[in-house]
C-alpha cells in the first residue's frame, strides 16, 4: 500500500522527468527549425515556460522532502535524443514535430491532471495550485499547436512544391 503523500510524491518525480524529456525535445526542434518562425517561436516560448514548469516541480519535490529521479531523467534525455536524431531524418520533420508536440503536450495535461487530483487527497494546496498553474500552460501550447497545424501543413505544402525552397524544418 502507499499512501496519497507517496503516491503524489512519486508522480512529482514522473513529472520532473517528463518536463525533462519536454525541454530536450522542444530545444532539438527549435534548434533545427529555419522557415517556420512563427513555430519556432512559440516553443522557444514553451521552453521558457517549460524551465519554470521544472522549477515548480522541483520546489514541490523539495518541500515534500523526496529528489528528482536521475536514472527517469537520464532515460528521458535518452529518449528525446533518439526522437530529435529520427526527427531529423524525415523529410516532413516539421509536421512531424507539431504532430509530436501536440503529442506530448496533451501527456503532460493528462499526467497534470492526476497531479492535482493527487495534491487534493494529499491535502498539498501548494502543489494543487502549482500544478493547475502548469496545466493551463500545457493546455495552451496543446490548443496553439492544434489550431496552427492547418497554417503550418499549407505553408509546407507550398515550400515542398517549389524546387528552390527546402521545407522540411
Ligand atoms: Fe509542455
Amino acid at each position: 500500500m502507499a499512501t496519497p503523500q507517496e503516491n503524489l510524491l512519486d508522480w512529482l518525480r514522473d513529472a520532473h522527468a517528463m518536463e525533462q524529456q519536454a525541454e530536450n525535445m522542444l530545444k532539438a526542434q527549435s534548434k533545427r527549425l529555419e522557415h517556420y518562425p512563427e513555430l519556432k517561436a512559440r516553443i522557444d516560448q514553451h521552453i521558457e515556460e517549460t524551465h519554470d514548469h521544472q522549477k515548480s516541480i522541483d520546489e514541490c519535490l523539495t518541500r515534500l522532502g523526496g529528489k528528482s529521479s536521475s536514472i527517469k531523467d537520464l532515460t528521458g534525455r535518452l529518449m528525446a535524443f533518439g526522437q530529435a536524431v529520427g526527427g531529423s531524418l524525415m523529410s516532413d520533420e516539421v509536421i512531424k514535430g507539431a504532430m509530436a508536440g501536440y503529442v506530448f503536450e496533451n501527456v503532460e495535461i493528462a499526467a497534470y491532471r492526476v497531479l492535482i487530483t493527487a495534491a487534493k487527497a494529499a491535502g498539498d494546496q501548494e502543489t494543487q495550485t502549482a500544478c493547475e498553474r502548469i496545466l493551463h500552460q500545457e493546455i495552451a501550447m496543446a490548443q496553439w499547436l492544434l489550431e496552427h497545424l492547418p497554417n503550418l501543413t499549407e505553408a509546407f505544402l507550398a515550400r515542398s512544391a517549389d524546387p528552390d525552397l527546402e521545407a522540411k524544418k
